[in-house]
């Protein structure tokens, strides 16, 4: 029998499987270059928040800058289980797009982080994939929650488009516990100073779910509605997950931001998140918790 350290080879492959718990890491590809937010401080926190929940292995791609030549910009999706999209710049090559689509369509896995919902208006099965995007109040409903938690749809053309009011702490509410994303979180919990999307408007497919909103207040240049602010939407046999949080660093390090970026990323590859234990870090729905991020 093959043995190093003295442990049996068998033993050995064991511990490794062990150790790995759900398996093999996924492969996640972030995709910047080009962001009216400031995507060089931010990808590599993202890239960090991934790989530290030992779930993934990160690779980026960064497209040239605004206004360049993007001819060259073709990644292999398929070989990620995962893109995690920290870009809102220029239209991509049509070739890229096509393979794009085809990937999410054939099974792949989309992540949009905050301004990333902001890009590609004119890029019809981009809206299909984010649902709500940052566009004005002629380009499509609007989707909010009453209190209860009921859908409610603004028809197009009336009530505000996108915005936020100035950047404050405000409490994301869960609306759905059971969703592998949010399951057991605490139902309420603070975020770190942020900006606060209202009015995102988008073709809003039926099977767009929301998975946690926040009360967008008029006294904070806000709409008096519950905004969403995580949710989720089926693409032919793949997912896209959006979250709206993360304008800056700084909000990044919100713990409450780290594990639904995590979770969010691996239901997104796989449909299933096995990162499912809520860390002793988590924020309440007082108390802002931050991690060293960056560090
Ligand atoms: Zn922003």
């Amino acid at each position: 029998m093959r043995r190093i350290c003295g442990l049996p080879v068998a033993l050995l492959l064991l511990l490794a499987c062990s150790v790995a718990g759900a398996g093999e890491k996924l492969k996640a590809l972030i995709i910047d270059g080009q962001n009216n937010h400031n995507w060089q401080a931010t990808t590599p926190l993202l890239k960090q928040a991934l790989e530290e929940s030992g779930r993934f292995t990160v690779e980026v791609a960064t497209t040239a800058p605004k206004g360049k030549d993007l001819s060259d910009f073709k990644p292999d999706f398929a070989k990620y289980a995962v893109v995690v999209s920290n870009y809102n710049g220029d239209l991509w090559p049509e070739e890229t797009r096509k393979r794009f689509v085809d990937y999410i369509k054939g099974g792949g896995g989309l992540v949009v982080v905050h301004a990333a919902n902001n890009a590609f208006t004119g890029w019809r099965e981009y809206n299909d994939m984010i649902g709500l995007g940052w566009r004005g109040p002629e380009f499509g409903e609007r989707v909010t929650l009453s209190e209860a938690g009921k859908v409610e749809r603004t028809p197009k053309g009336q009530g505000p488009g996108a915005g936020h009011g100035p950047q404050h702490e405000f409490p994301i509410i869960v609306r759905d516990a059971e969703h592998p994303i949010t399951a057991d979180l605490p139902k309420a919990w603070l975020h770190y100073k942020d900006e606060l999307y209202h009015g995102q408007r988008g073709p809003a497919p039926q099977d767009m779910h929301i998975l946690a909103t926040a009360f967008s207040a008029s006294d904070k240049g806000g709409t008096g509605s519950h905004e969403p602010m995580l949710w989720v939407i089926p693409y032919g046999k793949g997912r896209v997950f959006t979250t709206v949080l993360g304008h800056s660093p700084e909000a990044m390090t919100c713990v409450g931001f780290i594990i639904t970026l995590e979770r969010g990323t691996e239901w997104a590859a796989t449909g299933k998140v096995t990162l499912n234990k809520v860390p002793d870090d988590f924020p309440t729905a007082d108390k802002i918790v931050r991690r060293n991020l960056g560090k």
